[in-house]
């Protein structure tokens, strides 16, 4: 009996970091609308596999060339996923929800100012510009924050009220069950922190719903006890890539904050926050070696920071579009030990109470974590 719950679980973890590094590719003409551009997981499609949800890439280079397809799904979602021809089991993708056919009370569809991640994150933008973006020369290269906007699919804003009208009606409506709000950075010295405040102030108002922030260190580190007596339960700032070598070289505008600026920031962030409940995400793929990704893991683990490795997935009309996701291989080079890491350390995504790290659906990290967590 034993073998066969270990067995399962390793057949699980191995073909979940398969299936999301190599994507899934669409078998004929198939209407899955897809979340194009933007910041986050995009060109991707939410599916449920093996009492898991993950955002696997439906569009990105490497899923063109996938060895994993799909069926067309039944009015429910339902698929066959194979590999190489032959039926592995079967999937489920995430359908719209309901949130998505409403409109906030000046008349936005509230599907431009939030959406779902996974089976019930809402998720939001709330400042669709930053001050990294503008110069293409020292923009982050990954990043699609602008992109959304130039196609009319989101707004610039996001005002307090839009984002308490979502949440409400998501809540109700989707059975939403935590709000990720992350932010491109505004040319001031809070780095978003305000608005992200005044957005939390709003929508605790309206609904009671775990919520985490993102946003770069802000330079008074005040802005934490704010964010969390306005109600945020957790906080993500996210590193990307871990080395000057490779922060210069793909994001030099936000390589301008140092790393030792970032730990100082945990820092004070955990002391608020809480151990785990201070995340950073880190997109492995970047330039970063397994190595040098997994050695500043533990060093973010040892001061009760999340890091929340994901693989690279290229965005079109970004710099990087043609550069390739890491292969399935190097992501397990990383999460099988970092998982094991956090499971030592009982810093588990199950126990953290909101954000990218709780939901998990853009990394197969706790997935992992569960192997060395039985
Ligand atoms: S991990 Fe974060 S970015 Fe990815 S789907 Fe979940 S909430 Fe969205």
């Amino acid at each position: 009996m034993m073998n066969t719950v270990t067995k399962t679980h390793q057949i699980d973890y191995t073909i979940l970091n398969d299936i999301q590094t190599q994507g899934i590719r669409l078998e004929g003409k198939q209407n899955l609308s897809i979340r194009e551009g933007g910041a986050g997981p995009t060109d991707h499609k939410a599916v449920s596999i093996f009492n898991s949800t993950l955002m696997i890439p439906v569009l990105s280079l490497s899923a063109k060339e996938s060895p994993f397809t799909v069926t067309e799904p039944t009015k429910f979602g339902y698929a066959s996923l194979k590999k190489d021809g032959e039926t592995i089991t079967t999937i489920r993708f995430i359908g719209e929800p309901n949130f998505y056919k409403e409109k906030s009370s000046d008349g936005i569809p509230l599907w431009k100012i939030a959406r779902l991640h996974s089976k019930d994150v809402l998720a939001t933008t709330v400042l669709q510009n930053c001050i990294r973006y503008k110069e293409k020369e020292t923009s982050c290269q990954f990043c699609a924050i602008g992109e959304s906007l130039k196609n009319n699919t989101t707004i610039a804003y996001k005002k307090p009220y839009h984002l308490a009208e979502v949440a409400k009606i998501a809540v109700e409506k989707d059975g939403i069950t935590q709000f990720v709000m992350t932010t491109g950075t505004p040319a001031s010295d809070d780095r978003g922190a305000k608005i992200l405040f005044e957005s939390v102030v709003a929508v605790k108002k309206e609904v009671n719903i775990p919520i985490q922030v993102q946003c770069e260190p802000p330079s008074d580190f005040s802005w934490f006890v704010k964010l969390k007596e306005a109600g945020a339960n957790s906080i993500g700032m996210h590193l990307e890539a871990v080395t000057d070598r490779v922060r210069n070289k793909i994001m030099s505008g936000k390589a301008q904050v140092s790393l030792a600026f970032y730990f100082k920031a945990f820092k004070s962030a955990v002391e608020v926050f809480g151990r785990g409940n201070v995340s950073t995400y880190i997109l492995a793929g970047l330039g970063d070696t397994p190595k040098e990704i997994l050695e500043i893991s533990k060093k973010l683990i040892a001061i009760g920071v999340y890091p929340f490795v994901v693989p690279f997935v290229p965005v079109r009309n970004t710099p990087l579009a043609n550069t390739p996701s890491p292969t399935k291989e190097f992501m397990h080079q990383i999460l099988d030990p970092l998982g094991k890491e956090l499971a030592i350390a009982g810093m588990l995504s199950s126990n953290l109470e909101s954000g990218c790290a709780k939901c998990g659906a853009c990394s197969t990290l706790s997935a992992f974590e569960k192997k060395y967590a039985l």
